[in-house]
């Protein structure tokens, strides 16, 4: 088989991992469709042949959303098939059809767990040399060498990355430990062990798995809809998402709004917005909001419920962080919002952000007597002088009609002088 000599990849790796470039190939040979047929196909043909060829592949997709609406993002159906190979444009076109970033998150941390998964087992084993994690690098466009020789300061470092593909694999991950500064860098080259190669493919893999949103257009979308299969699919995942509303409708902002609470300050509103669209938060970001809830009187079940729409939400260890930080497990001491100074430091200050950014905190609040007085702190700083903006917007809102209704009076009353 070409592909498979040309990466030096076995067929099975291609049907563990179907997010691997040229892995489709093995699917159309299976389903006997020449290369040179496949410009004059449609992908509507397409996923119709899917379903007609393979028909347990109706079940297994369902099986695959029932996990990740439960939270459970694992494949509890067979992987290294030629279904699996086969679900995973489909999958693809269901989350670009329903248009939600939960499921799509869902998605790509259930391809990114198993390909973590399948590479320990693989190495369990010992019949996973590293050249094989080369090779799957390689098939995906990124430069990573294996050389079992190289020791930098004692330690042994088999891979070596050159920065452009280290960029392109690691720029996502929010981990300080991952940035150029923590890691043996030279000659252009990054070194690294193992673990390290199998994390940044790891993360690699989330990327490459996020359904394009944008690949559905209108008209194609109402011919998919068409589909007997499609239909049946999209019913039920809306009657699965139904029955875990919680998950997929947060108590603070509905869907599509990017705006919460006015008197939420950036930082706040940016990480919300974040667990709102299905993204996993960072711990200073868990803690970071969980403080401010608990310390703007917010009830400890309205805190864990922040956490419902997070891919990793597990109620109990949500419910133990909470309780924790509200002081009534662990010590008792409840703990105070962090300060802007703090915030700053973990880089979660979103003063100045096209989206979340606000003149108060950017700007400072201006007194009566005209001193700016900085933001120092989310939960109160910013609450107390958002209050005053907005009454004094109010205040000036009423003044204004008042002057208005005054001048009309006035208006009426010249009118009825002249007559
Ligand atoms: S200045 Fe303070 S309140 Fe405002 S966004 Fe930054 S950290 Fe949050």
């Amino acid at each position: 088989m070409e592909i498979v000599q040309k990466y030096n990849l076995s067929k099975q790796i291609f049907l563990q991992f179907p997010w691997l470039n040229e892995s489709s190939t093995i699917l159309f040979e299976d389903l006997e469709i020449a290369e040179e047929k496949l410009g004059s196909i449609s992908l509507i043909d397409i996923v119709q042949t899917l379903f007609k060829e393979y028909p347990v592949l109706l079940d297994r997709i369902k099986q695959f959303f029932r996990n990740i609406i439960q939270s459970k993002e694992e494949f509890s159906t067979p992987t290294g098939d030629i279904i699996h190979l086969a679900m995973y444009p489909i999958l693809q076109i269901i989350v670009s059809l329903s248009g939600n970033r939960i499921l799509g998150n869902a998605l790509t941390n259930t391809y990114a767990k198993h390909c973590q998964f399948e590479l320990s087992k693989y190495n369990a084993k010992k019949d996973f040399p590293n050249k094989i994690l080369q090779n799957i690098f390689s098939n995906l466009g990124i430069s990573c060498t294996v050389d079992e020789h190289i020791y930098k300061n004692g330690i042994k470092y088999p891979f070596q990355m050159d920065l452009p593909s280290y960029l392109k694999v690691s720029t996502k991950i929010r981990n300080e430990s991952w940035k150029l500064i923590n890691r043996f860098f030279e000659d252009g080259k990054i070194y690294l062990i193992r673990h390290d190669v199998v994390l940044l493919l790891r993360e690699f893999v989330r990327q490459k798995t996020l359904p394009d949103y944008k690949l559905i257009n209108k008209e194609l979308s109402s011919q998919m809809e068409k589909i007997p299969e499609i239909i049946d699919l999209l019913d039920e995942i809306s009657k699965m998402m139904a029955s875990h509303k919680k998950r997929f409708e947060s108590s603070i902002f509905s869907e599509g709004e990017t705006i919460g609470s006015e008197l939420f300050p950036p930082c706040i509103k940016a990480i919300l917005y974040r667990v709102m669209h299905g993204e996993n938060l960072s711990h200073n970001e868990r803690l970071g909001v969980a403080f401010f809830y608990l310390n703007t009187n917010h009830s400890i079940e309205e805190t864990v419920d922040i956490f419902r729409t997070s891919p990793d939400f597990d109620e109990n260890i949500a419910r133990y962080q909470t309780e924790f930080a509200a002081g009534s497990g662990g010590k008792g001491k409840k703990y105070s919002m962090y300060n802007c100074v703090k915030l700053k430091s973990f880089h979660l200050c979103k003063d100045d952000d096209p989206n979340f950014g606000d003149k108060l905190c950017r700007d400072g609040a201006k007194k009566r007597s005209g001193e700016i007085v900085p933001i120092q702190n989310p939960a109160k700083d910013f609450i107390f002088w958002k209050k005053v903006e907005l009454n004094r917007h109010l205040r000036s809102q009423i003044v204004e009609q008042l002057e208005s209704s005054d001048e009309t009076e006035k208006i009426k009353k010249k009118e009825e002088d002249s007559k």
